[in-house]
């Protein structure tokens, strides 16, 4: 689903984030991906949402290849990805329904009981149906980045990412974040979530990959483990 071959990306100013990596992420695999803060989580993932571009080597993402990507493939390719952040990323003003709305609105090819639809499964997803006409300003912080994850996979992307969706949480509802993303992951969407709450990932038994300075450190035997 997701192969990095030598993959460095260096910042307009000079930083270089991400030095020589190489990543595989198998179709249907749930992988955590960790490291201290500025290790370059965020810019990993953002170079597969094609937010970034990488200034060296190839990054190919279910078989199309990011660095040939331009002009209106790039809202396509971005069809097949959900997105999750850590501030969510809320309109504040807006309903929770219109919140996991707006990319489908935005996407311009549904019909609006298509729309309907879709948000509701994908609310009742997270455990959140009975919320839709809240603001989100009224949910707590782990409904808010429930909310969150329901945007990113309302138009049911194969692959979805996460950076740092517990960051704001306490260790209980940490848990059962990542816990909605291995039900999703279950179903067969790929996962990739960056996080450096590394005591938390360790107990989920999956594979685990690590950014030191922007490098990617060897895999040990634990993040070969099968998912
Ligand atoms: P992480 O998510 O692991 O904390 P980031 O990918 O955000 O790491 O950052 C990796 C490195 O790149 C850090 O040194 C950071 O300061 C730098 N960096 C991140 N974003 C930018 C940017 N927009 N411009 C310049 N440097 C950046
Ligand atoms: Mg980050």
């Amino acid at each position: 689903m997701i192969r990095f071959t030598k993959v460095s990306m260096r910042y307009p100013g000079g930083h270089e984030a991400l030095k020589q990596v190489n990543l595989h992420v198998q179709q249907g695999a749930m992988v955590y991906l960790t490291g201290r803060s500025g290790s370059g989580k965020t810019t990993l993932l953002r170079l597969v949402l094609l937010a970034e571009r990488a200034t060296q080597g190839q990054i190919v993402v279910n078989g199309q290849n990011l660095g040939r990507m331009t002009g209106r493939r790039i809202p396509l390719y971005r069809r097949n990805i959900g997105f999750t952040y850590q501030d969510h990323r809320l309109l504040n003003e807006r309903t929770v329904f219109v919140n996991v709305a707006l990319p489908l609105v935005v996407a311009g090819h549904y019909r609006y009981q298509e729309i309907k639809k879709r948000v509701h499964a994908a609310l009742d997803k997270v455990g959140l149906l009975t919320k839709e006409r809240a603001f989100p300003i009224t949910l707590s912080g782990g409904e808010q980045q429930r909310v969150g994850i329901a945007r990113a996979v309302a138009h049911r992307p194969a692959l979805l990412l996460g950076d740092e969706p517990t960051g704001n949480l306490d260790p209980g509802l940490s848990l059962e974040i990542m816990k909605l993303y291995e039900e999703f992951n279950r179903v067969g969407v790929t996962v990739l979530l960056a996080s450096h709450e590394i005591g938390l990932i360790k107990r989920m038994n999956k594979p685990l990959i690590v950014l030191d300075d922007g490098r990617l450190l060897p895999q040990t035997d634990e993040a070969e483990a099968p998912g």
